[in-house]
């Protein structure tokens, strides 16, 4: 297995389009990372450009310390996993695996160890003389990982695997997936809008939006110390709240008549300064001890079973509140955000005003 290192890497299209503006990505080898973002942010042409499909503009691609941006595709030693599957129809499962190495000329034996091996670790080995039609969706997926797997290639590239799947299938197959991860510690980059994906399966999300990346971390850090405002909305589901501001007093920010208190440890306390404040809807509490500063007015609930999400207003501003407890009785409420996980930003640029070094709430 093999790093992937990309520096300052540009692709400007025919016509103009600037899909990916100067990345630079150090992925260590064996480590599973997600390239997460909203449509046309760029991720699929990243992973197309670290895969040979598509030419590099500007900027140098590394494969295992090896420059690859002027080598072919089939030199490159990475395999594809495609959101369609990408299965030739008139091969069994079988064929399929095989084809690449038969391709390369591998020893029959090898073969058909190495597809063996492969089916018996995916649990495919009933359906080797299988047509793909004969298959159902997950199945298809398993076997084009199947395909890859029999290359034992230097990192393997997964573009949407999973969006063609039902609901059911698709947490199944990013268990699956995760797992076989774990077994084999193969180094993996990994495409996908779905923010619940990039959490549950990546050793490190790369966030992305238009063309450059937001923010690099581990999940736990980017849900919980966002580097910009970009970030805290795009991940999180309901997303982060966030409220226009203006910093008060030491530790506490106004936002219309109401206040809001924040770690003065965390971000720096410029009173007067115009900032945009950040609370999950987690990290709102309703007021039990008179320590609430918030009043909400909510007019809709929407029941998840173990928790609630209470939709509505503080003051001129939407915010939803999840609450684990009973319902609470009425529709105006005081609420109590956490100050430790309160976040604030710059208005006009998006970024985090948190001090450097800090850790997570
Ligand atoms: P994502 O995978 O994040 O949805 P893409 O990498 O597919 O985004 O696309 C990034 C941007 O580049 C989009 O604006 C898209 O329209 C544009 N783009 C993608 N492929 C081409 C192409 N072959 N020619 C011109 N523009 C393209």
């Amino acid at each position: 297995m093999a790093s992937v290192t990309l520096e300052n890497v540009k692709k400007v299209y025919a016509g103009g389009v600037e899909a990916v503006q100067g990345v630079s990505l150090a992925i260590p080898d064996g480590e599973f990372t997600v390239l997460l973002g909203p449509s046309g942010c760029g991720k699929s042409t990243l992973l197309r450009m670290i895969a040979g499909l598509e030419t590099i503009t500007e900027g140098t691609i590394s494969i295992g310390g090896r420059i690859v941006n002027h080598i072919e595709p089939a030199e490159r030693d990475v395999a594809m996993v495609f959101q369609n599957y990408a299965l030739y129809p008139h091969m069994s499962v079988y064929d399929n695996m095989a084809y690449g190495l038969r391709n390369r000329g591998a020893p029959k034996r090898e073969i058909e160890h190495r597809v063996m091996e492969a089916a018996k670790l995916l649990a495919i080995v009933e359906f080797l003389k299988r047509k793909p039609r004969e298959l159902s969706g997950g199945q298809r997926q398993r076997v084009a990982m199947g395909r890859a797997i029999v290359r034992e290639p230097q990192a393997f590239l997964f573009d949407e695997p999973l969006s063609n799947l039902d609901a059911k299938l698709r947490l199944q197959m990013r268990i699956e997936i995760r797992r076989l991860h774990n077994r084999l510690k193969a180094t993996s980059i990994f495409v996908t809008h779905d923010q619940i994906e990039a959490m549950t399966m990546a050793d490190t999300i790369v966030v992305m939006n238009q063309g450059h990346v937001e923010q690099v971390g581990a999940p736990a850090e980017v849900y919980r110390l966002p580097a910009t405002r970009f970030v805290a909305t795009f991940i999180g589901s309901p997303p982060m709240n966030l409220l226009p501001g203006r910093i008060a007093g030491a530790d506490e920010v106004e936002v219309g008549r109401e206040r809001i208190a924040f770690d003065s440890a965390a971000f720096p306390v410029e009173p007067g300064r115009a900032v945009e404040v950040g609370v999950r809807p987690e990290d709102l509490r309703l007021e039990t001890d008179g320590t609430g500063t918030l009043t909400f007015t909510g007019d809709f609930t929407e029941e998840l079973g173990a928790t609630r999400l209470l939709h509505g207003v503080v003051g001129d501003w939407a915010m939803v509140v999840a609450l684990h407890g009973p319902a609470p009785r009425g529709d105006s409420f005081r609420l109590r955000a956490d100050p430790a996980a309160v976040h604030l930003f710059d208005p006009a640029t998006g970024y985090s005003l948190r001090r450097t070094g800090q850790s997570s709430a």
